[in-house]
């Protein structure tokens, strides 16, 4: 790393560092690094290590996760990892992608519940080294001393981090709303971050997802109000889909049920887990009772509230299973209720809009966020980030967890909020904070990887590139016997997939492949056929070329040539 002039050497040299290695220009697989020390013998803080889902762009891949290349190089100089909350964006890798970087793991008791509560569900037998940090704590991870800070957010105890070093303090905020009624734990530490603010703050790195919209985001408690009214005054059966981890909501629905005299039944194995990770760390009742999905054909229509998995349109969920009519215990009908609590993550359009159509169809009412206050987002609106940026006062403002568009807007609410500089970064590139101006000063290998079935696997040159490839325009392969001399013995093979049958004029694509091989072959002279590469690269061409003529697209084209000793 070298930007070309001489470098502070006070200190020896210390610097402090920032980069991303997943989160910056995307929502999702969050992983954020902090570097303290001389160039060359850096410490490092990594903060999250999330995932992201894919796009239609990756066909067939399970789960997006980040490439880590970079700090799997330094991992003997990785001092920890530190967690800010649950969400899959920012601990979705741990099990995964920890056994690669083998640091310590810090994390409130939450949070901690939630990665172990993923190991068993992995069924992975991994000892992963997490030491439950209080909240508000503090700890040590090398030169690193890293306060936590409760704030709000949509998943219990959402913590900022208040990271000092001799270089100064960062604040890195995590996900984070303000809400002084957030039903489930402790609301925002206003004291703290003004005590921060106070003590003075060199950078802080922040929330972007909301910076776009203007005002403050209501609180979960007006939501669960909503939530009580609707539900005392349906007629019939109510389902609620929300968000999995969103525990305060899980509270509301189910204090809503009760309140409504109604019985309470959970349906999806990811409400079950978060239900006894929050019992487990009392952020829901011990006595916290709901009644299995078998007993839902029991209960008289106007006593049940059923809460279900799949506010996404998740194919596999409860609540497309009960739309579609397919699932095994509960079922919806003319006059029942539907509550969508949540948002509709962009991406999953499709799939939300198909299972409230199924609904639609069996004649069950809808309410989404869009006809009632159903759902609250979990990130700062403007006036949230002004008050942030009032209390924390940072001199170098980092948005992060945004798009382009997000990061751009946020930086300039954070000059007019009174920082002194903002940087707009992507992934990978290296902020240096400290000493003297700030500036990038290098660039770190990013990427992503998949989880493909049992394996995970790069994007680039990986097999979900090449499904793309096939899905736009599929696949011909030809199959050849040729003997030593190089006489073709038999018929090529063709086959062909996802490829049309004929051309515009009715002729059969088979023969059009079959003729393109033939003339080729007759084209190659005699002693030249010997030459298996030479033909495999002639058949590929005039294959691909004669479909291309035909069909105005190029398939992928496979030759295979298998040579055999033949008796003429
Ligand atoms: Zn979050
Ligand atoms: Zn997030």
């Amino acid at each position: 790393m070298n930007d070309g002039k001489k470098r502070d050497t006070r200190r020896g040299g210390d610097e402090l560092v920032f980069m991303a290695l997943g989160g910056l220009g995307e929502i999702g697989m969050n992983v954020y690094l902090y570097g303290f020390g001389p160039e060359r013998g850096r410490k490092w803080l990594m903060v999250d290590l999330g995932i992201t889902f894919p796009g239609e762009n990756e066909p067939g891949a399970d789960v997006v996760l980040p490439d880590l290349r970079f700090i799997q190089a330094e991992r003997n100089a990785l001092a920890g990892l530190v967690l800010t909350h649950a969400h899959e964006d920012h601990i979705g890798a741990v099990v995964e992608l920890w056994p690669t970087l083998q640091c310590p793991i810090y994390a409130t008791p939450f949070t901690a519940g939630m990665v172990r509560s993923k190991l068993g569900e992995y069924g992975k037998n991994l000892k992963l080294p997490i030491t439950e940090v209080p909240l508000g704590g503090r700890c040590n991870v090398g030169p690193f001393d890293v306060e936590f800070v409760t704030l709000a957010h949509s998943i219990p105890e959402p913590s900022g981090l208040a990271i000092r070093t001799p270089a100064g303090t960062v604040f890195h905020t995590g996900d984070w709303k303000l809400d002084a009624t957030p039903l489930v734990g402790a609301p925002p530490d206003e004291a703290k971050l003004k005590a921060l603010g106070e003590e003075g703050v060199l950078a802080m790195i922040c929330d972007s997802t909301n910076a776009m919209r203007e005002g403050r985001s209501p609180s979960e408690t007006d939501v669960a109000k909503s939530l009580a009214k609707i539900i005392s005054n349906a007629p019939r059966r109510v389902a609620v889909t929300t968000f999995a981890s969103n525990v305060a909501r899980v509270k509301a629905v189910a204090d809503a049920a009760h309140a409504a005299g109604r019985h309470l039944i959970v349906a999806g194995r990811a409400l079950h887990r978060i239900i006894q990770v929050a019992t487990d760390t009392g952020y829901l009742p011990e006595n916290f009772t709901y009644f299995d999905q078998q007993r839902f054909k029991d209960m008289p229509a106007d006593k049940v509230v059923v809460m279900c998995t799949g506010s996404q349109g998740e194919p596999r969920a409860a609540m497309a299973r009960v739309a579609e009519d397919q699932h095994p215990d509960i079922g919806l009908d003319k006059g029942d209720l539907a509550i969508f609590s949540s948002r509709t993550i962009p991406g999953n359009e499709k799939d939300v809009g198909k299972v409230q159509n199924a609904l639609a169809r069996r004649g069950v009412d809808i309410i989404t966020d869009n006809e009632a206050l159903v759902h609250v987002t979990g990130h700062p609106r403007r006036d949230e980030l002004r008050d942030m940026y009032a209390w924390v006062k940072p001199t170098i403002a980092v948005p992060m967890h945004g798009e382009a568009r997000h990061l751009k807007e946020h930086a300039r609410l954070a000059l007019e909020s009174g920082a002194k500089e903002t940087f707009i970064l992507t992934d990978g590139e290296v902020l240096k904070l400290w000493p003297d101006s700030a500036q990038r000063i290098d660039e770190a290998p990013v990427g992503r990887l998949y989880r493909d079935g049992n394996l995970i696997v790069p994007d680039a040159d990986g097999p979900v590139r090449a499904r793309r490839k096939l899905s736009f325009a599929g696949i011909a392969v030809v199959a050849m016997t040729v003997s030593r001399r190089g006489e073709i013995l038999g018929e090529p093979e063709v086959a062909l997939e996802g490829v049309p049958l004929v051309d515009a004029e009715g002729d059969d694509m088979h023969e059009i492949v079959l003729d393109c091989i033939d003339g080729t072959l007759r084209s190659i002279p005699g002693k030249r056929r010997g030459d298996i590469e030479l033909v495999k690269d002639a058949v590929y061409r005039a294959v691909r070329s004669g479909i291309q003529q035909a069909w105005g697209k190029k398939p992928i084209v496979k030759v295979l040539i298998s040579v055999v000793d033949a008796r003429s």
